[in-house]
């Protein structure tokens, strides 16, 4: 099991990985469950979360005034 070293959260290779782990994290009483895993820009890893808060690279991409002449809009 490897870990990220931008968020130090544990690396799954895949989603079989992630999926598994989740389970049997949800077996365990605890006050907060991760719910979801979502892929990690920074080491193409996957790592598990219990914010809804959709990590950034989900998120719409909200484009600077400055960038918003390079748009072609049809
Ligand atoms: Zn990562």
């Amino acid at each position: 099991m490897t870990k990220c070293d931008y968020s130090g959260k544990t690396r799954f290779n895949s989603e079989g990985e992630a999926q598994r782990a989740l389970a049997r994290i949800r077996r365990k009483p605890r006050a907060k469950y991760p719910f979801r895993y979502y892929l990690c820009d920074k080491c193409n890893g996957l790592h598990l979360s219990a914010s809804p808060e959709r990590p950034a690279e989900e998120r719409p991409i909200i484009l600077a005034d400055q960038f918003k002449q390079y748009l072609i809009v049809n």
